[in-house]
């Protein structure tokens, strides 16, 4: 039995133009309205996996250790937050693993916590945290264009606690008993994707940055924040392949509207959005 359920940790803001590569303003403004400073707002959405015995959470969001200036940038808001959402379904104690996708502070911000004295210590005291060896080195020894988002209080204290652990590099390998991962490089090194078996024939994935929005499934919308472009379109594509045949649905970690929703290949051959709609009403569909 696999129960999946949303955890919102609120909202933050991302230059629309870094966020949509090469598209143009005119285009992409159209549906990502940017404000005065050319920001738009996107969410940090969660997800809760009960699989079994384990209790799996799926990123962390930026959480909330971090500078008055580094927030002043981004722009945390809304009213949810990581702990609030996720004490709504169970404890803190009760989490046994967090599977981290990616070390960008949008994602594993949560993760770790800082007390008045400025210890950083794991949010959820009783679980693993899962990366691999791969995406570790290359966050810790980041290069020019990740270092403002691989902050190492976010990861360091993880493996100081002995918490942390890697899983192994190779697409398929079992996470739990209804999770399956695959291993994404155009965003940043080994980035993990979760494929979810719902157990009742049907596959929720978690595509995390490979596709951060509805907005963003057509080919050359690839955001400029990614280290390799062209292998996230080739990304893109093996990944369509496997979804659009077998009809998975898509949880949007960042789409400021839509939880979920599906890929299609229209008419004219190319791929779009459909069946854009709560994580809920998406379950209760078929
Ligand atoms: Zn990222």
């Amino acid at each position: 039995m696999v129960k999946v359920s949303v955890i919102n940790t609120g909202y933050f803001k991302l230059d629309g133009g870094a966020m949509f590569g090469i598209v143009p303003k005119s285009i992409w403004s159209r549906i990502n309205p940017p404000d005065d400073n050319n920001l738009c707002t996107w969410a940090m959405r969660c997800l809760l996996v009960e699989d079994g015995n384990r209790k799996i959470l799926i990123d962390t969001g930026i959480g909330n250790k971090q500078s008055e200036k580094f927030f002043s940038f981004f722009q945390p808001h809304g009213n949810e937050d990581l702990m609030t959402s996720v004490t709504h379904f169970i404890s803190a104690e009760e989490i046994t693993d967090v599977l981290i996708t990616h070390f960008h502070f949008d994602h594993v911000g949560g993760a770790v916590s800082c007390d008045s004295k400025g210890n950083y210590y794991p949010t959820f005291p009783n679980a693993t945290y899962w990366t691999n060896e791969l995406h570790y080195k290359w966050a810790y020894d980041p290069n020019a264009r990740e270092a403002a988002s691989f902050l190492k209080e976010n990861f360091v204290p993880l493996k100081d606690s002995g918490l942390l652990s890697m899983i192994e590099v190779e697409d398929g390998v079992r996470f739990s008993d209804h999770i399956t991962l695959r291993f994404y490089n155009g965003h940043t090194e080994a980035m993990m994707v979760p494929f979810i078996d719902l157990g009742d024939g049907r596959t929720l994935v978690y595509p995390a940055d490979l596709l951060p929005s509805s907005g963003h499934i057509r080919m050359p919308y690839v955001m400029a924040y990614d280290i390799r472009p062209l292998v996230t379109i080739q990304e893109k594509q093996s990944f369509y392949d496997i979804i659009t045949d077998n009809r998975h649905i898509l949880f949007f970690e960042h789409d400021r509207q839509h939880e979920t929703g599906k890929v299609i290949k229209n008419e004219k051959g190319r791929f779009v959005a459909d069946s854009l709609m709560s994580l809920k009403d998406q379950l209760h569909n078929n």
